[in-house]
């Protein structure tokens, strides 16, 4: 029998209806064998994240003010959830437990986890499944980085044990015992591990809306989806603001080979997003897969008489930026000039120093910022065969007026980036929208 392992983020989980909704969905195949879920999340816009009550209880320890009244609010939640659902089920022990701990300055990482913690609880004895506490199949090592292979192995050993488990998502344990929490957003990483662990066939994760979308709704009206997408195509849209999966989900099931579905809750009858394999030929009728970008880059633009002829002069400017722990975006140069490309907050405090040293080692003619610059990626793996895709992403802007400040093609061909005037950002992308997805 195949094996899936699902995930369930913080709105599918928000209150006992969606738990109602969740197992139903668990249910409604026998594959769906491990479960990962989060804390529970916003159930209306101006609603609180349990993870964020935490994190505000920490606080208060930390002020010395007293949470009882605060804390009494995730209690009622938890207990709301146990009553709504007719569970038989006393969780005041572990919520007092959990309250004591936050007081003894168990941490602000021990703080958060709960939510994951208590929520993984209810829904394990709400399904029927074995509990199998992160802190005793997920690692971290002393420098606080994940310990992939060790987690594997023990996770691995702790799944063959039970044909289904709920295993709680986001965080994991610190050599000497201590919790710790992924970044936000973690229980995407804790499933996608579960899957590799699991060898799962597929990795389902289930969310709020209907998989990526082709565009940022907040710009394109009702953008079509995207059925198939790969790993590379992914990482490159989320990189430029397209967020709907932690960006280090991907890397568990990536090397084990392993599909991510990216599933709707409240719409489970929709297919959602595949995430494939790069090395797997997934076609795909559009030219284009999706377009995203972001505001907020500046540019250094250094120019130099016959800086074509000098050896190491790119080295020289990189060093600086080295030298002043900058990373930069993309690197386009002409004959006599050399520009760079990086978020405006990156050299934030340090742009009369980056621009006199600059100018020092490379003994330029000029060095000036300028900021103001968007960036637009149009990312598609069918870009390799069409012919003219860039001619008509630059038609498209020129079309509506739009003066590209930079093109920058990665030799992958995957995706042509654009930089344009942060004011021209959302018209540009629109445009580009337009001109591929009729
Ligand atoms: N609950 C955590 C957060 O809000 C982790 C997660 O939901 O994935 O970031």
């Amino acid at each position: 029998m195949k094996t899936k392992v699902v995930k369930f983020g913080g709105s599918s989980l928000a209150d006992a209806k969606h738990f109602v909704q969740v197992a139903k969905i668990i249910k409604a195949d026998p594959a769906r064998k491990y479960v990962v879920p989060s804390a529970p999340g916003k159930r209306f816009k101006e609603d609180t994240k349990v993870t964020d009550m935490l994190y505000t209880c920490y606080d208060m320890i930390k002020r010395q003010e007293n949470i009882d009244e605060y804390y009494k609010k995730i209690v009622d939640r938890y207990n709301g959830i146990i009553e709504e659902l007719g569970l038989k089920f006393d969780i005041s022990g572990e919520l007092e437990y959990v309250k004591n701990a936050m007081m003894h300055r168990s941490g602000r990482d021990y703080a958060a986890s709960r939510g994951e913690y208590l929520n993984g609880l209810i829904l394990a004895k709400y399904l029927g499944y074995t509990f199998i506490d992160a802190e005793n199949v997920i690692f971290f090592r002393e420098n606080g980085t994940f310990d992939a292979e060790k987690t594997n192995q023990a996770m691995a050993e702790e799944l063959a044990k039970y044909p289904n488990a709920v295993i709680p998502g986001f965080y994991g344990v610190m050599p000497n015992g201590t919790i710790k929490t992924f970044s936000r957003g973690g229980s995407d990483i804790t499933g996608s591990i579960v899957a590799r662990a699991a060898e799962a066939d597929l990795y389902e994760n289930w969310t709020d809306v209907s998989g990526f979308m082709m565009a940022d709704p907040r710009i394109i009206e009702n953008p079509c989806a995207i059925e198939t997408i790969t790993y590379r195509e992914l990482r490159e849209l989320s990189y430029m603001g397209a967020t709907v999966l932690h960006e280090d989900a991907i890397f568990p099931v990536r090397f084990a080979g392993i599909p991510i579905n990216i599933r709707n809750t409240n719409r489970p009858e929709d297919a959602g997003t595949m995430i494939v394999s790069d090395t797997q030929d997934y076609d795909t009728e559009k030219v284009i897969t999706g377009v995203a970008g972001k505001k907020g880059f500046s540019v250094i633009s250094i120019e130099k008489d016959m800086m074509n002829a000098e050896i190491g002069f790119g080295r020289k400017v990189l060093e600086v930026l080295e030298d002043h722990d900058v990373s930069f975006e993309h690197l386009p140069s002409g004959i006599d000039t050399m520009s760079i490309v990086l978020s405006t907050d990156s050299i934030k405090g340090k742009r009369d120093k980056v621009v006199g040293s600059m100018r020092r080692a490379v003994k330029a003619d000029s060095v000036a910022i300028e900021d103001g610059l968007a960036l637009i990626a149009v990312v598609g793996r069918a870009m390799v065969k069409a012919k003219g895709t860039a001619a008509r992403v630059f038609d498209a802007l020129s079309e509506v007026g739009i003066n590209i400040r930079m093109i920058d093609q990665g030799s992958s061909e995957i995706s042509i980036i654009v930089g344009v005037d942060e004011s021209d950002f959302e018209k540009g992308l629109a445009a580009i929208y337009r001109e591929f997805v009729k």
